[in-house]
């Protein structure tokens, strides 16, 4: 994209990034970032992945200059963003969790709009190709309310992209928009990084990091308490799961299975976890049947990274907090 660079360096860097927000009436001071570090590569496309009111939000409104840091460094490109905020906002375009669109402007005018706040010449703005980037061609003339919410989320992206950053960054690009939406999002997505730009997007969506990132944080309580490829993050799971349909329904795990990691789900499968390496499918198969259970139908199912993130976000409540704070 526009700006050159002849080192390998990071797109995006935290170093002991720290956020308290100040408590006001009665409500106690809220620490959302923990000392955060983070270093995501050039060129990847790169997940913040964590639940609710973990500090996604926060970590990326620090990066978009909306939100000030109380503590820590931050750059943009290797431009540090005390010493050089114009030059480090710049380089980043932030979509915002939230869609707030002014309804008095056409997507066309609003992209006009938002190249002349970054300071883009007439001479080199990129408005139309940008629609048409983003499919939106045929609407650079139409009303605000004219515009599906996929529309509009495409549209927000398209005013991101306005003075050409290097990264991208997508705050929750596709929560509460369905399935097929979300797919069509994602390939936007690929194109763009195909394209050059690093993308940087949070969600929660476990299949969304998987299906679209290469690396992955995990954010929890205002902590990174993963950050690998996706790869190893799921190689880091040593198991698998042998799924049994049985010819009677179980009215409790069959007797000699009693030492395994066993759930009769609600379809009445018994699933039977157990450590690959440790352990052959073969054996495991044996002391089933030797149980008595006959056998319909198995499978066995890989981990994924719902496993990995269980593991490392469960706490004692169960739930994540903040809920009400969610889109
Ligand atoms: P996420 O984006 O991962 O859902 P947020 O960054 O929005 O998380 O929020 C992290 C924590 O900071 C939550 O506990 C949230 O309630 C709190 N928080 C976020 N914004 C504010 C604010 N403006 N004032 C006070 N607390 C906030
Ligand atoms: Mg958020």
């Amino acid at each position: 994209m526009s700006m050159i660079n002849t080192t390998p360096d990071l797109a995006l860097e935290a170093i002991d990034l720290e956020k308290t927000y100040p408590g006001r009436r009665g409500i106690a001071p809220k620490q959302a970032l923990k000392g955060v570090n983070l270093h995501i590569p050039r060129g990847s496309i790169f997940g913040l992945l964590g639940p609710n009111g973990a500090g996604k939000s926060t970590l990326i409104n620090i990066f978009a200059g909306l939100t000030k840091k109380t503590g820590g460094r931050g750059q943009i490109w290797g431009i540090d963003i005390d010493q050089n905020p114009r030059q480090a906002r710049a380089a980043i375009g932030v979509v915002p969790q939230e869609i707030n669109m002014d309804p008095f402007f056409s997507p066309l005018e609003s992209l006009e709009f938002q190249a002349g706040f970054y300071g883009v010449p007439k001479s080199e703005r990129r408005s139309m190709e940008i629609l048409e980037a983003m499919g939106l061609a045929d609407k650079a003339k139409a009303y605000v309310r004219e515009l599906s919410g996929g529309m509009k989320r495409r549209l927000l992206i398209a005013k991101a992209l306005v003075h050409n950053p290097p990264v991208l960054v997508l705050d929750e690009p596709t929560a509460g928009v369905d399935i097929e939406l979300r797919r069509q999002l994602w390939s936007y997505v690929r194109e763009l990084h195909a394209n050059g730009a690093t993308i940087v997007l949070t969600t929660h969506y476990l299949e969304e990091a998987q299906e679209l990132c290469d690396q992955i944080a995990i954010i929890n309580h205002g902590e990174v308490v993963a950050c690998d490829s996706t790869q190893s993050l799921l190689k880091a799971i040593d198991h698998k799961t042998l799924v049994i349909d049985p010819v009677e329904p179980l009215d409790g795990v069959p007797a000699g299975l009693e030492a395994y990691d066993t759930t009769i789900r609600a379809d009445g499968a018994l699933a039977i976890t157990y450590k690959f390496g440790a352990q052959s499918v073969a054996e495991l198969i044996e002391r089933v049947r030797a149980s008595g259970l006959r056998i319909n139908d198995l499978r066995t199912e890989e981990p994924d990274l719902e496993d990995v993130f269980m593991a490392l976000t469960y706490d004692q409540t169960g739930s994540s907090e903040d809920t009400a704070k969610s889109a």
